[in-house]
């Protein structure tokens, strides 16, 4: 069993870490990992094992900050869409592509391979904390590789079923887990990697970009940020308020992608307001203190900071806090400064400040004097609108009349941008990730052309006519 929980000193970590890395890529070299048959039966595995541990997720998820279970089965259990799709499409992102080969080649084959990285390291967060594991170690896998992963300690329960699954279903020398915070994620970044998949937070992000430099490893960057939602005059006002209200309170707020903040059409900003608290009141009741449906946040660090930003602007809705419980009402502020903190940090809990804007252009000037978001939402029935904000925006992703959704579909890359990123995964883009792609040029030994050797003299003349 190579599981690492507690340490006497940081050398023993570093040793034990080291030693498994060195098993891992042993057994990376064997060659075992690289066959069709043996990443189908590795995927399948590890679906059926997210369906024995489905109970033991949805209790870990709970008692790490209260997420409720539908929640919990539609955004962390259905990874196992994100197996099927890999299962149903890796024979097809597994063969050789062929590719065109220029006149002055020929005769000759060009076919692009997509071969295995090695042994990669997969850090997570703590927000979707079995998610944000195994789907980045679905396309890991997919692709051929060993992994070793690192789960947050934030969510401690769900760590521990995290590791306790990959210790049960695969062999650690092709998969293992290794437990624990700071120190551990430091230990671990001290081995060389042929890959870092990291999901978390820009500054840590920039530490284990830095740490990968010093290997040359290259690196995958799922970030954060504070994602725009503009809503404009021309919705469907009942719609827009539900699914804003949904993708903002989902997880109490702590979700990468989680409309940040508002940019409403002044005409309509007091009907969407009207409308949110109707949402609002509707999903989680008169208090949703008592609502069964209510994530917490995850713990008292995180409970302080977000409690410290409704102090930002006019609270329309909500507002209560309970600090024993964790418990921040779902909020929503106007008269808010875009300097106010509020405005300046992603703000990851279920706060939700309201601008107003006259015109588009301000909108958009307003988006792009920020950092390039991960994800953009824009809420407008209105076609020229729409491709304006597509046009003149730049971001991770978007979604148009909804929220969140432009995460689900295996079929579309998820990842960020700028500062919200580096890379994406999820289906074929997830495989490509985890991929190295190797061009192959294939020549006969039938045929010979002289012009190319040595002695030149009287051939650039020729020479010149072909290339130029
Ligand atoms: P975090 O950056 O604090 O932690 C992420 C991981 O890094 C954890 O496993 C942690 O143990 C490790 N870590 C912490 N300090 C470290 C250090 N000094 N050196 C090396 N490793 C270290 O992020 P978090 O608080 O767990 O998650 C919240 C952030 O993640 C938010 O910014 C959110 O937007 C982002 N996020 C992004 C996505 C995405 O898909 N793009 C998904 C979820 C969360």
């Amino acid at each position: 069993m190579v599981q690492v929980t507690a340490h006497p000193s940081s050398e023993a970590l570093q040793d034990t870490i080291g030693a498994i890395v060195c098993r891992q890529r042993a057994f990376f070299n064997s060659g075992q990992t690289k066959s069709l048959e043996f990443r189908l039966t590795q995927l399948k595995a590890l679906r059926q094992a997210v369906i024995d541990y489905q109970t033991a997720v949805l209790q870990a998820l709970k008692a790490d900050f209260n997420k409720p279970e539908l929640e919990a089965f539609l955004t962390e259990i259905g990874v196992t869409k994100e197996i099927d799709y890999a299962i149903k499409h890796l024979r097809r992102w597994m063969r050789p592509q062929r590719a065109a080969v220029p006149l002055e080649q020929r005769p000759a084959k060009a076919r692009i391979y997509p071969e295995p990285l090695g042994v990669v390291l997969i850090i997570g967060p703590w927000n979707y904390p079995f998610q944000l594991m195994i789907a980045p170690l679905v396309a890991a896998i997919a692709a051929g590789n060993c992994a070793l992963l690192k789960p947050s300690e934030v969510a401690p329960h769900t760590s521990r079923v995290v590791a306790n699954l990959v210790q049960q279903t695969f062999a650690p020398e092709y998969i293992a887990t290794v437990e624990g915070g700071v120190e551990v994620s430091q230990a671990v970044l001290e081995e060389k990697f042929d890959h870092i998949f990291f999901t978390g937070g820009t500054a840590i992000g920039k530490i284990v970009m830095a740490a990968a430099a010093k290997h040359l490893t290259p690196v995958t960057l799922e970030l954060g940020g504070k994602s725009p939602c503009i809503v404009d005059a021309d919705v469907q006002i009942e719609y827009t308020a539900k699914r804003i209200a949904w993708g903002k309170f989902l997880n109490a707020g702590q979700t990468c992608i989680a409309p940040d903040y508002l940019l409403v059409d002044r005409r309509i900003k007091s009907d969407l307001l009207q409308a949110l608290k109707t949402a609002v009141q509707e999903f989680y009741g008169d208090d949703p203190a008592q609502s069964p449906d209510y994530a917490r946040l995850v713990n008292s660090k995180h409970y302080t900071r977000v409690a410290h930003l409704i102090q930002d602007g006019t609270i329309v809705i909500g507002g209560e806090t309970n600090p024993d419980e964790r418990y921040i009402a779902p909020t929503i502020l106007t008269d808010v400064s875009p300097d106010a903190p509020v405005m300046q940090e992603e703000i990851f809990g279920p706060v939700l400040p309201v601008l107003e804007y006259d015109t588009l252009d301000d909108a958009i000037a307003f988006v792009n004097a920020r950092p390039k978001p991960l994800a953009l939402y824009l809420f407008s029935r209105n076609r020229a609108i729409q491709e304006r904000v597509l046009q003149e925006t730049s971001s991770g992703g978007v979604c148009i009349n909804d929220t969140i959704m432009q995460i689900a579909p295996s079929s579309l890359p998820f990842g960020g941008v700028g500062d919200s990123g580096i890379g994406s995964y999820h289906g074929k883009a997830g495989f490509d990730t985890f991929s190295h792609y190797k061009s192959v040029l294939v020549k006969p030994f039938w045929f010979d052309l002289k012009w190319r050797y040595a002695p030149y003299a009287g051939k650039l003349d020729l020479f010149k006519r072909i290339v130029g």
